[in-house]
């Protein structure tokens, strides 16, 4: 089982790894990617939406309007669909999943690589490039 957080660890998250052979790491050039993570790229782990649980929300209140104020998860629907929903904490604004409305790629949760708890316990996996 994987095991992740965000910066703050108001939210943690499992990923149960049954079938492991669905797993996948992406390092992503487009552009959208790059707004989020304002960096080059970003690098996500994508799993089966099933063996995805958020295991801690935090109930802090949500100083910021709009966002939710009984969970630290919000979800902006961006424009598009190629990746569809993105979920971060709105107490320190780490992403923590997104999951994609395009056909091929719904039932599969984007996960940020660098969220995760142990970073080499997915060093193995093969990297695809995207842009
Ligand atoms: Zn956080
Ligand atoms: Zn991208």
């Amino acid at each position: 089982m994987l095991t992740g957080s965000c910066l703050c660890t108001a939210n943690k998250y499992t990923i149960t790894n049954e079938d492991a052979t669905a797993f996948r790491k992406i390092i992503c050039h487009c552009a959208r990617c790059r707004k989020i993570s304002g960096e080059h790229t970003t690098t996500n782990l994508i799993v089966p939406k099933t063996s995805f649980k958020l295991t801690s929300v935090s109930k802090w209140h949500s100083l910021i309007p709009g966002l939710s104020k009984s969970t630290s998860i919000f979800n902006a629907v961006l424009p598009g669909d190629k990746h569809g929903h993105i979920c971060f904490c709105s107490h320190c604004g780490s992403v923590l999943y997104r999951e994609s409305e395009m056909q091929g790629l719904r039932g599969l949760m984007f996960v940020p690589v660098g969220t995760l708890d142990d970073i080499d316990s997915v060093s193995d996996l093969r990297k695809e490039e995207w842009y």
